[in-house]
């Protein structure tokens, strides 16, 4: 099942690892559930393999992954700013999971890039930049951590991955699935599954911390957002969500508490796409999600400088909330020809 992997690269990544003393594994800025799992998981493995591994995150992780094994280990940049740099340069072989360029870093990007030791980029976003000196990118996987249990098992190490690695491996896989809901048309992902799984993996304990626990504040912050702040565009068969400031600070908002609230508008038969408008500190966040091919991508990139996934994207704006919302409701007509026809009426 490891078949679209080049043997050339598996061959040589081997070889790296077993010459480097130190590996620094890193992943993009406000890490998920797959940057950390596939980060996590690789470290795992290569201490059990005899290396010396470090995860080093460009800022920190969220709660929900904090039952994650070696969880506490992870060096956060924004925090300890020094020793994250001294373990880079110590560094003798970096491995950076989950995104496709260097600004997805933040500031740790620079660090990243300055480094002169060996670099090798896991990933499964479209069109990466080709910053590392080995590349693997396969945007049809489900998840980094999909393609991080392929890239090992294709080095054979399968016998060696330990439950702890499975768990983490696992949680990106069923997080950027969204519990295999999504992301998952290829049916091989179900043998990583099941090999996962032969593990000993707690999938259902994965699912409750990763994916459904929530805070009670973030609980009605959205149900307020769906009952007072969604706004259903009929004719073009999409939603909006908007969030200001002052309303985050009325529920005690923290970050993560609107985790997945994009996701719940497309539940409604004939909404096919969603965006959730998010006034940030410093920015707009604006984060979008579709099904049925619609390329929320293409859409945060033309109009925000973002992207992503086809039907997973985000994106910054600098401006105000009003004004985002305007441009993108203005903009959304000339999408039309994306939309399916014959969907059914929203109600
Ligand atoms: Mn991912």
């Amino acid at each position: 099942m490891n078949k679209m992997l080049e043997s050339g690269d598996i061959a040589e990544l081997r070889k790296w690892i077993s010459e480097a003393e130190h590996i620094v594994l890193t992943c993009h800025v406000r890490p998920d559930g797959d940057a950390i799992g596939s980060t996590l998981g690789m470290a795992h493995l290569l201490k059990t393999l005899g290396r010396r591994a470090s995860v080093v995150v460009p800022d920190h992780p969220p709660r929900s992954l904090a039952f994650l094994p070696g969880f506490k280990e992870i060096s956060i940049f924004t925090r300890h700013e020094d020793y994250c740099r001294r373990l880079m340069a110590e560094a003798d072989l970096i491995i950076c999971c989950d995104f496709n360029k260097l600004s997805r870093q933040d500031a740790l990007g620079a660090v990243t890039g300055a480094m002169e030791c060996r670099k090798v980029l896991v990933d499964h976003h479209q069109k990466p930049d080709y910053f590392c000196d080995l590349t693997f990118s396969y945007p049809d996987m489900s998840s980094t951590c999909e393609l991080m249990f392929r890239i090992i098992a294709a080095m054979g190490y399968y016998p060696e991955i330990s439950l702890d690695s499975a768990t983490c491996l696992c949680t990106g896989l069923l997080t950027d699935t969204r519990n295999l809901t999504v992301n998952c048309k290829n049916p091989d992902i179900y043998e990583v599954l099941m090999r996962l799984l032969e593990k000993g993996v707690d999938k259902q304990h994965i699912v409750q911390e990763a994916l459904l626990a929530q805070s009670l504040g973030s609980l009605r912050l959205q149900s307020y957002a769906l009952s007072e702040k969604l706004e259903v565009l009929d004719d073009l068969h999409g939603a909006v969500i908007t969030l200001g400031h002052d309303e985050l600070k009325r529920f005690g908002y923290e970050r993560g508490d609107t985790e997945g609230l994009v996701n719940t508008p497309l539940n409604v038969n004939g909404i096919v796409f969603s965006f959730f408008l998010r006034e940030d500190d410093d920015c707009i966040k604006v984060s979008a999600r579709s099904q049925e091919d619609f390329p929320v991508s293409l859409v945060c990139e033309d109009l925000f400088g973002g992207g992503g996934h086809l039907m997973a994207a985000g994106a910054e704006f600098h401006g105000t909330l009003a004004e985002c919302r305007r441009i993108l409701i203005e903009a959304l007509p000339r999408y039309r020809q994306y939309i399916p026809s014959r969907l059914p009426k929203i109600e």
